[in-house]
């Protein structure tokens, strides 16, 4: 453990748990990729500040929720990786908005609305990711998205520092989320936010939550480490019948597949895959449907960290 590890751990004032070399495939639902250099679990969101006050002005950071659309590749991320999803993340209401902090986990977001009698988060429920990604991607599914529900949301400086914004802020379209004059995820991540959801049946969003699930256990590879959709659906079409079209169903690069239940999932069906394998698989569908059907596809999952 070098120096500045030390110093961090021996801050009196920090209570959460510093990582050296931490295997990322532990905290990535592809369960593959390479190590961070340094990983910090905050406590809370004031310990994650207090951490982040902490850091050299010059160390990359990067957040990671449930890492559940994200692959780190295998030579590794340099800085440190804040990983922020926490079973004791705090949601609560205030007035009629549902606030919960960035480490929470979707599902559960959708469970406590729904249970409080409020409709319009169950679509949540689908979405293993914590709130905080599902707030950077505009994660959404069945015409709902995140975004649509935000009344604003707290963000984490660089510097520790917490701040309101509105949705104004921000340019947010289908899974894309950008802060205006602020490099969101490099300067600024998101802590926090309010979600208005409208009066509704407890029971009847308990339901929809039911059939959702129901739904997608029945249409996706849930049994396999994957990271949901791959590609964006195109305008007016779906990735996943392009690649199915280009009879990619089931091709496979070292140990990542495509998935034969859902064409626009890449499994790592014997847990052995590569992040380099998982990217060859990304790379050879691109070029084969660009080939084939004449559409570019834009990847939805993010990748991060040093090529071999
Ligand atoms: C089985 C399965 C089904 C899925 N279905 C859907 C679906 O229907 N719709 C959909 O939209 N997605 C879906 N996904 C993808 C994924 O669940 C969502 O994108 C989710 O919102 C990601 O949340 P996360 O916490 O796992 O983010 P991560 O994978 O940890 O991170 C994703 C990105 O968000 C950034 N990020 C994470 N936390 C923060 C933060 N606090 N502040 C700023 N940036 C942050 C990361 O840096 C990274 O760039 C699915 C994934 C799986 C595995």
């Amino acid at each position: 453990m070098h120096m500045a590890e030390q110093k961090h751990l021996s801050n009196p004032a920090l209570r959460g748990r510093l990582l050296a070399h931490e295997p990322m495939r532990k905290h990535l639902s592809w369960r593959a990729g390479g190590i961070a250099q340094r990983a910090y679990v905050p406590a809370d969101l004031e310990d994650a500040a207090a951490f982040l006050r902490t850091l050299p002005a010059d160390e990359p950071v990067h957040f990671i929720g449930l890492g559940s659309n994200l692959l780190v590749r295998d030579a590794g991320v340099r800085g440190t990786v804040m990983l922020m999803h926490s079973s004791r993340a705090v949601m609560h209401m205030d007035g009629a908005l549902v606030y919960a902090e960035a480490g929470a986990a979707s599902p559960k977001l959708a469970r406590y609305a729904a249970i409080r009698g409020y409709a319009g988060a169950e679509f949540l429920a689908g979405i293993p990711g914590t709130v905080g990604g599902a707030l950077a991607m505009n994660a959404g599914c069945y015409g709902s998205e995140t975004w649509d529900r935000v009344e604003r949301v707290l963000t984490l400086g660089r510097r520790g520092e917490l701040r309101e914004r509105v949705p104004g802020d921000f340019d947010v379209a289908y899974r894309h989320v950008a802060l205006r004059g602020v490099e969101l995820g490099v300067e600024e991540w998101f802590a926090a936010a309010w979600f208005r959801f409208e009066r509704g049946d407890s029971a009847a969003a308990l339901g929809r939550i039911k059939e959702l699930l129901r739904q997608r256990i029945a249409t996706q590879p849930l049994a396999l480490p994957n990271a949901g959709s791959v590609f964006r659906n195109p305008p007016g079409d779906h990735a996943a019948r392009l690649i199915e079209t280009c009879g990619l169903k089931g091709h496979s690069i070292g140990g990542a597949s495509v998935s034969e239940k859902h064409a626009n999932f890449i499994v790592n069906a014997q847990g052995r895959a590569s992040a380099a394998d998982i990217e060859s698989l990304i790379e050879h569908v691109r070029h084969t449907v660009l080939a084939k059907q004449g559409v570019e596809l834009t990847a939805e999952v993010r990748i991060i960290g040093e090529k071999q």
